[in-house]
């Protein structure tokens, strides 16, 4: 039986720990390095409704993509369980589950975040869109329109919606960036792309669109296609561990649309 330090060392084989940005958090980040693992639970998130997940599985591990404490948008300073990051911790703690988190470490790794996405696609020839190795740039097997290709990454994310932008290009070569990637725009227009595909884009980023087609296709689903290929990666190289996805996260956005 591995231990949870093990897996870890095993994560970091494949998303190296110096690939991470500075303001990020990631490894194991809760937990005891020498608990031995048997059951493993892979999600993007660490909510509460994980961890219940979790206890209820009997899992002695979660491997998430975002970090469950101190990273840029979640400053900890305390663990007390009357705040709800801090109750979330607690039950962690109380229940002896660790957390490791392969954050943008995984983002840029061969296999990672944005291999995921770019295949999830169909994407060809993928090759890095930034410098610091985020992102993903290839082409689709032959052109489409723009509300074509929105409907095609709806169908393959899984996405409730997306939003998106016509510069007046059709679609052939696509960037993209999973999960909150706006600032990299330009790099798409550097590369030649006629369409970059992320997350969490503003409106002004919206009225600004000139060189490429933007579509906002959600924070989950840009991301969530990395869960299985933890899972995958995990299984092969522990192969007597009981690995799953979470079943309880799936996307939190919803869209109304007026007439439908
Ligand atoms: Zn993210």
């Amino acid at each position: 039986m591995p231990s949870a330090g093990e897996i870890e060392a095993r994560l970091f084989d494949l998303a190296p720990g110096e690939g991470a940005m500075e303001w990020d958090n990631v490894g194991l980040l809760v937990g005891d390095p020498e608990r031995p693992v048997e059951r493993v639970l892979v999600a993007l998130d660490i909510t509460e409704a994980v961890a219940d997940e979790a206890i209820a599985k009997g899992c002695e591990l979660i491997v998430a993509h975002h970090p469950v404490m101190n990273c840029r948008w979640l400053p900890v300073q305390s663990i007390r369980d009357d705040t709800p990051q801090g109750h979330l911790l607690c039950k962690l703690l109380r229940h002896g589950i660790c957390a490791i988190c392969m954050h943008t470490n995984l983002d840029v790794a061969p296999g990672g975040v944005n291999d995921a996405l770019a295949a999830a696609l169909g994407l060809e020839d993928p090759g890095p869109l930034c410098e610091n190795g985020l992102g993903r740039v290839g082409t689709l097997p032959a052109p489409m329109s723009l509300p074509e290709f929105a409907k095609h990454v709806c169908r393959a994310l899984g996405c409730n919606g997306v939003r998106y932008a016509d510069v007046g290009k059709p679609v052939y070569r696509v960037a993209v960036g999973g999960g909150a990637c706006g600032e990299f725009e330009k790099d798409a227009a550097a590369a030649g792309c006629d369409t970059y595909v992320t997350a969490d884009l503003s409106y002004h980023q919206f009225l600004d669109a000139r060189a490429v087609n933007l579509i906002d296709a959600g924070h989950f689903p840009t991301e969530d296609p990395v869960c299985l290929r933890l899972v995958e990666y995990l299984q092969s190289q522990f192969p007597g561990l009981s690995i799953q996805k979470s079943a309880s996260h799936r996307e939190v956005i919803h869209y109304y649309v007026e007439g439908e």
